[in-house]
């Protein structure tokens, strides 16, 4: 099927202005001025100069529920496609977490599989917090050789107390599985790193790239506007070629705790001249998210929303003014190109993975691989489960 999408206000994330784009099957044909298609089998639709970003690309989320760091009760629920569809979000990677014993990489798989299944570009981690990194098969190496879905590892734990503490040696072993198994598949492979809050930060990282002379952009650090220390780090660590990540999800007892708002985080990095290519930013979906008084003590918990993405992409552009390509390059081609997957920029050949908005602050569609996946805000997935959409 031919859509012509007429009058456009492309961020592709660059800026075009207004254009026409035509859409054949899942890719996008052609952008250009006043595409003239007369044909009947045409799908002809009037944007009427509304604004066209590509689909948010999401690098960390826990798609199968994650947190239960408060006893089984606090484990949190897994994600509906209606979420991260209603987020603008086209392609994501699902990873475990904390919990990596009554939660399986298996049923990672196949949430990965029933997102793909709804049109999302669904990618998921091997491994989790846990190191040695649990697998489906006998090594990272063959999980990221044998199984489409997987392209790197993680999120690992380091300088956190619910991590394995993993050395400098283990963290370049991981590296190197990764980025042979990642060769051999014909993948750029990744190493998904959280980052906790004990004083050394990303110091193991540096330790790793620096004894076993490693390309820095196979490790991908996230939350890494935790505390002040640690974003001083994120700066250092951009200088030598690595990509960080600023988590969206976050509630004001974390603020309280020290972490910088994430629209803040970006603001400082972007005037502290780091190279903007390496500043990304992700949800951190269904983790929980500690909530403390102002005594420090925990009053409850809250968990980590797809939606922040998008909202935080919101707060960049009209709250701190930021330049809009700018602020839409942090959630969809810097992302894609931290983990090396075919998403985040509009142009000819391209994925049509995209958004339609009626302002910054209010998404009219989603689209992805040409299909609409919400239009008009009504969502219009594929889901064997009719009642399921716009009940
Ligand atoms: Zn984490």
């Amino acid at each position: 099927m031919i859509k012509l999408l007429k009058n456009a206000n492309l961020f592709a994330p660059s800026a075009y202005g207004i254009v026409d784009i035509l859409i054949a099957d899942s890719k996008i044909a052609h952008i250009g001025s006043n595409i003239d298609m007369s044909s009947n089998q045409v799908e002809v639709i009037d944007l009427e100069g509304r604004t066209v970003i590509p689909g948010l690309v999401d690098t960390l989320a826990h798609v199968t529920g994650g947190g239960g760091e408060s006893g089984f009760g606090s484990r949190t629920p897994a994600i509906t496609p209606d979420q991260i569809i209603a987020s603008g979000v086209t392609s994501l990677v699902g990873a475990l977490g904390t919990d990596s014993v009554t939660r399986s990489l298996q049923d990672l798989y196949g949430k990965t599989q029933e997102l793909r299944s709804a049109g999302l570009n669904a990618y998921m981690h091997s491994g989790s917090y846990h190191y040695p990194a649990k697998t489906l098969t006998s090594s990272v190496q063959e999980d990221l050789m044998m199984i489409e879905p997987v392209i790197g590892v993680g999120e690992i734990a380091i300088s956190d107390h619910r991590g394995s503490h993993p050395t400098s040696n283990q963290l370049a072993h991981l590296a190197s599985d990764v980025k042979v198994g990642a060769m051999i598949a014909g993948k750029q492979g990744v190493v998904s790193v959280h980052v906790g809050d004990a004083p050394q930060g990303i110091d193991p990282l540096f330790h790793a790239i620096h004894d076993y002379a490693l390309n820095p952009s196979v490790f991908y650090p996230t939350h890494i506007s935790r505390n002040n220390e640690l974003l001083e780090q994120g700066k250092q660590f951009t200088k030598i070629g690595g990509y960080i990540d600023i988590t969206t999800s976050t509630n004001e007892g974390i603020i309280a705790q020290g972490e910088m708002p994430p629209a803040d985080a970006v603001c400082h990095l972007l005037d502290s001249d780091v190279d903007n290519t390496k500043i990304t930013l992700s949800s951190d979906a269904q983790g929980s998210l500690p909530n403390y008084n102002k005594k420090n003590e925990l009053i409850g918990l809250d968990i980590g929303a797809i939606d922040s993405l998008y909202s935080t992409m919101c707060a960049l552009i009209e709250g701190k003014q930021i330049d809009p390509s700018m602020a839409i390059r942090l959630v969809t081609e810097n992302p894609a190109k931290a983990v090396g997957i075919n998403a985040g920029s509009l142009f000819a050949g391209a994925s049509a993975d995209l958004v339609v908005l009626d302002s910054w602050s209010c998404i009219d569609s989603v689209m992805s691989n040409g299909q609409w996946l919400m239009r008009q805000k009504n969502f219009c997935f594929n889901t064997p489960f009719e009642d399921s959409l716009n009940d």
